[in-house]
């Protein structure tokens, strides 16, 4: 079982809720985690169940962020707005840091989110399995 996280800006979460719906069978059987709005959102309308944190304006990027620090989380779906500015935009640039500190597969537009959802149906993260099996103190 791998954590995985959700997060969409606004103008960005059809696109999130449709590509969940279209991959909820991939998701299922993992932890999901995601910020505030868009957790509702997803949860509305599929099956998945997801642990939110805040709204991403109201820190809820740190939150995924801390467990990132961890190297907790193993997959993130990031769809930016790439044409909006973002009161939050600090905290989006320390989250999408962290990822490339632990190494972190993250995808912040939908092409790359398939991409990755293929990869992890096919197997591709059981590295990641392989990092919580030999970290010591990961509840997993
Ligand atoms: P939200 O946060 O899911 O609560 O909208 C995401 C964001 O806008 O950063």
């Amino acid at each position: 079982m791998l954590n995985i996280a959700f997060i969409a800006h606004d103008r960005k979460k059809d696109e999130m809720v449709n590509f969940v719906i279209a991959y909820e069978q991939a998701f299922v059987s993992h932890k999901l985690y995601s910020t505030g709005t868009t957790g509702t959102r997803i949860m509305e309308q599929t099956n998945l169940q997801i642990q939110r944190f805040c709204s991403g304006p109201l820190g809820g990027d740190q939150q995924i962020g801390a467990l990132v620090a961890q190297n907790e989380m193993d997959l993130i779906v990031f769809l930016r707005d790439p044409l909006m500015a973002q009161p939050h935009e600090p905290d989006i640039t320390a989250l999408l840091r962290l990822c490339d500190v632990q190494g972190i597969p993250v995808a912040t537009n939908i092409a790359t989110a398939e991409l990755l959802v293929k990869a992890l149906v096919r197997g591709d993260f059981s590295w990641r399995e392989l990092v919580h099996k030999y970290k010591p103190g990961v509840d997993q």
